[in-house]
C-alpha cells in the first residue's frame, strides 16, 4: 500500500510503517502539483498537518485515494463531509498533543505572575543599563499556589491542564457545555491517586477565578465563547490563557479588559486571523505571546506520527479482512 506524508512524519511512526510494508514516501509537493503526484505514484493514503489542503479539488482527482490521515487535532484543512461522500476514510490524532498544548499554558501562566515575558523583551538591550529599574518593576511577582484556576472546556486538554494546575498547588474549578468529570486520575512519582475536581456554571467560573485557560473548539458561527459580557464578570485583576482558537475570544473585548485593568495581562498563542494576528492586540504591554506552538513539540509529533502509524495498519487489517 502506498502511503505519503506531504506535511512530514515522525521517524518513529515513518519505522512503524515501513515495517508493517507500506510504501512510504515523505517529500513535500506543492499543493498545485499534489495531485498529479498522488495520481503518478498511486497512493492510497495521504497523510497531512496543517499546511496541505485536501478539498473537493483533490478528492474527486485522485480515484485512487482511500484514506486521509491528519496530524494533529483540527480538521480546517480537509473537506471532511465531502470525503465522507466519497467514501473516502478521514482519521486524526486528538489526543496525541493534550500534554504539549498544557505544558505551553503553564509556560504562559508562570510567565504572567513573573513578568517574564516583559523581562525577557527588555534585559538584552537593557539589563546593563536598568538593571535596578526593572528589578523594581518586575519584582511584584505572584505564586501560582493556591490561586483558583478555571477551566473552560474539560476535554482532553483540559483535563491535562488541571493535573498540571493541582501539581501546582492551584485550585481547579470548570465548566463545559457536556462533560461532568468529577475526579482526575494522576500519579506522582509513578504511585496513581485520584483528585475531586468541581464542575461549575459559567458565570461562577468567571467571578471565582484568578485565571482562567480555554480549552473549547470553536463555535460553528465562530462566535467568541468569552466576549464584552464574560469580561464585565471575570474578577479583575486576573489572568487569562488562550490556546483553544482566536474565535473563542472576543479580541476587541480582550484589548479593552487589557487596558482597563479587568485582565491583568494575558497568555495567547491562537488568533483571530492568523497568519496575520491584530497588530493592537500584538503591540499590548501586557501579553505574553506565542505563534500558534500549543502542539508542537518533538514529543507530540512522535506521538502523532505513531498514532497515524497505528491508524493506517488498523484500516488495512480492516479493508483487507472486508475484500478477504
Ligand atoms: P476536546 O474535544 O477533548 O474538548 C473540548 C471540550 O470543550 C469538550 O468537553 C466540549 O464539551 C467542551 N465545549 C465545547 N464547546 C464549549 C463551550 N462553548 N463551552 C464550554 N465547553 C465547551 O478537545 P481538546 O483536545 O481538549 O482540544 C480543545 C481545543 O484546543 C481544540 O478544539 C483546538 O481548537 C485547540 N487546540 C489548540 C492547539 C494549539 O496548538 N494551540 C493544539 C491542539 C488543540
Amino acid at each position: 500500500m502506498r502511503v505519503h506524508a506531504n506535511d512530514g512524519i515522525s521517524a518513529e511512526g515513518k519505522a512503524l510503517m515501513v515495517q508493517e510494508e507500506f510504501n512510504v514516501t515523505t517529500e513535500h509537493v506543492p499543493q498545485e502539483k499534489l495531485a498529479d503526484f498522488l495520481n503518478a505514484q498511486k497512493v492510497d493514503a495521504l497523510l497531512v498537518r496543517s499546511a496541505t489542503k485536501v478539498g473537493k479539488d483533490i478528492l474527486d482527482a485522485c480515484p485512487h485515494l482511500r484514506l486521509v490521515g491528519r496530524g494533529g487535532v483540527g480538521m480546517d484543512n480537509i473537506d471532511v463531509a465531502y470525503a465522507k461522500q466519497k467514501g473516502v476514510r478521514v482519521v486524526n490524532t486528538p489526543a496525541s498533543s493534550s500534554i504539549s498544548v498544557a505544558e505551553l499554558v503553564m509556560a504562559h501562566l508562570f510567565s504572567l505572575t513573573r513578568d517574564l515575558y516583559k523581562a525577557n523583551r527588555r534585559m538584552p538591550g537593557e539589563g546593563a543599563t536598568a538593571f535596578k529599574e526593572m528589578k523594581k518593576a518586575y519584582g511584584n511577582g505572584a505564586e501560582l499556589r493556591g490561586k483558583t484556576l478555571g477551566v473552560i472546556g474539560f476535554g482532553r486538554i483540559g483535563g491535562w491542564v488541571a493535573r498540571y494546575a493541582i501539581g501546582a498547588g492551584m485550585k481547579v474549578i470548570y465548566t463545559d457545555r457536556h462533560a461532568t468529570v468529577d475526579h482526575l486520575d494522576m500519579e506522582f512519582n509513578g504511585i496513581p491517586f485520584s483528585v475531586g475536581i468541581k464542575m461549575v456554571p459559567m458565570e461562577e467560573l468567571l467571578d471565582k477565578s484568578d485565571a482562567i485557560t480555554l480549552h473549547v473548539p470553536s463555535n460553528p458561527d465562530n462566535s467568541p465563547v468569552l466576549g464584552a459580557k464574560e469580561f464585565a464578570q471575570m474578577k479583575r485583576g486576573m489572568l487569562l490563557v488562550n490556546t483553544a482558537r482566536g474565535t473563542s475570544v472576543d479580541e476587541q473585548a480582550l484589548i479593552k479588559a487589557l487596558k482597563d485593568g479587568t485582565v491583568k495581562a494575558a497568555g495567547i498563542d491562537v488568533f483571530r486571523n492568523e497568519p496575520t494576528p491584530n497588530t493592537e492586540l500584538l503591540a499590548q504591554p501586557n501579553v505574553s505571546l506565542s505563534p500558534h506552538i500549543g502542539a508542537a513539540t518533538a514529543e507530540a509529533q512522535d506521538r502523532i506520527g505513531i498514532e497515524l502509524a497505528e491508524l493506517l495498519i488498523a484500516w488495512r487489517d480492516e479493508v483487507t479482512v472486508d475484500r478477504g
